[in-house]
């Protein structure tokens, strides 16, 4: 019976062009990458897909480190924070990142989790219980959107950096805690929220602003510090969530507030207390990748980002603009993240496909992650591409929109 219903469930996944493909990568992750499709066929493609926007993933430096954390304490933590898997590797980490954050949030502690999906589970459940009510982004995160889900305080969704909305709500709430939740860059689009208007409203309405800055710290901000520094806020209502396996290039994510949250967390949340600790290894490659991000190196990598963006945008500007009637649009994106959204789900897809052929790898990414009718790719840049790489991806898009005209 239930193989019988879920097969009937995967068929309906695949009849609206909407089945999900996993692949081998069978190199480090870089730009130019080895993968094993489907069809079982080993390639080195040029990847414009990753989160590792920095080009840290690979670093010799931060497998060094992380090496030298497996040396220095093993493979494994052996048990939650809380019992005994808390190491002064994880300790240093959070240090460090509350020092990062500080200049956004004054007396700012951190709390190491080992994934950005678990730290918005953290923070919705713990910090959203019957007193509270939630004001959440409709553009969210699928892990914000099921950590609301699970928390006890009812939720109230605004639209798309719609603050006159939010603004209506928050002024009709009477509940004693109010928490406005809200991605920093969105995921899908690449758009920044309009954080000072937010945080205005915070201010305004006595209520908390959560920032998940998945995508901007690292990218953003004087030395990466996100997507606050970015827009040089600072206050004691402010809630973030950075997440360390895309720009710090490793893995894992942190909560940083004011210490009073942190310690609640820690007593409080079951996503940080029913779960093992990352390997310490892993905080102490952290630390590393914390220094490159701030460094040179960093600075270097962001400044080159930049200049990718351009190229990228302009290229395809004229692309579009050549083939007005494919109705393909370049969603409006300062960051990394470069959508061109195609349209329908096999559309989307086809575009994929004569890239894959050209050798490069872009995932059309389709509903239910983004809205129906807007299937896109979603082009990530990093800043160890060339803009060599950017050329060949433009022509293989001007070959793409010509046979799809
Ligand atoms: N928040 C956002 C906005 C994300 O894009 C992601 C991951 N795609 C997460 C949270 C989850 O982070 P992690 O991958 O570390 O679980």
């Amino acid at each position: 019976m239930l193989l019988d219903h879920l097969n009937q469930k995967l068929q309906a996944i695949a009849a609206r062009d909407l089945t999900r493909v996993l692949r081998e990568a069978e190199s480090a992750t870089a730009p130019l990458q080895r993968v094993r499709g489907a069809d079982g066929q080993s390639r080195e493609l040029l990847m414009f897909c990753s989160n590792d926007y920095l080009g840290l993933a690979a670093h010799p430096a931060l497998a060094d480190a992380l090496a030298e954390g497996a040396r220095l304490y093993g493979a494994g933590s052996g048990s939650s924070h809380l019992i005994s898997g808390h190491s002064s590797a994880h300790a240093a980490l959070e240090r460090a990142l509350a020092a990062t954050v500080a200049p956004a949030i004054p007396n700012a502690e951190a709390l190491f989790f080992c994934t950005g999906f678990m730290a918005n589970l953290a923070v919705l459940t713990a910090l959203g219980d019957a007193d509270a009510v939630i004001f959440s982004e409709e553009l969210n995160h699928a892990s914000l959107i099921d950590g609301a889900r699970l928390a006890k305080a009812p939720v109230q969704r605004y639209a798309h950096c719609d603050v006159a909305q939010l603004d209506a709500l928050l002024g009709a709430c009477t509940a004693r805690i109010k928490l406005i939740v809200t991605d920093a860059v969105f995921s899908m689009d690449g758009d920044v929220a309009p954080l000072d208007a937010l945080l205005a409203q915070a201010e305004r309405h006595d209520a908390w602003l959560v920032v998940d800055d998945a995508h901007g710290f690292g990218v953003l901000g004087p030395q990466g510090r996100g997507t606050l520094a970015h827009f040089g806020l600072r206050s004691e209502r402010l809630i973030m969530v950075g997440t360390l396996g895309k720009a710090a290039g490793v893995a894992g994510a942190f909560v940083a507030a004011h210490p009073t949250v942190i310690q609640y967390l820690i007593q409080a949340a079951r996503a940080y207390i029913f779960t093992t600790a990352a390997p310490p290894a892993v905080a102490h490659a952290l630390l590393q990748s914390l220094a490159l991000m701030a460094g040179d190196e960093g600075e270097q990598r962001r400044a080159n980002l930049v200049r990718l963006q351009a190229q990228l945008r302009t290229g395809v500007g004229a692309i579009l603009a050549r083939r007005p009637g494919l109705g393909w649009r370049l969603v409006a994106s300062d960051t990394p993240i470069q959508p061109l959204v195609i349209g329908e789900n096999a559309a989307a897809l086809r575009v994929a496909a004569i890239l894959d052929r050209a050798g490069l790898r872009v995932p059309a990414i389709r509903p239910p992650t983004v809205a129906p009718g807007t299937a896109r790719l979603r082009i990530t840049l990093c800043g160890t591409h060339t803009a060599a790489d950017i050329d060949r991806l433009l022509a293989a898009l001007a070959d793409a929109a010509q046979e799809l005209a």
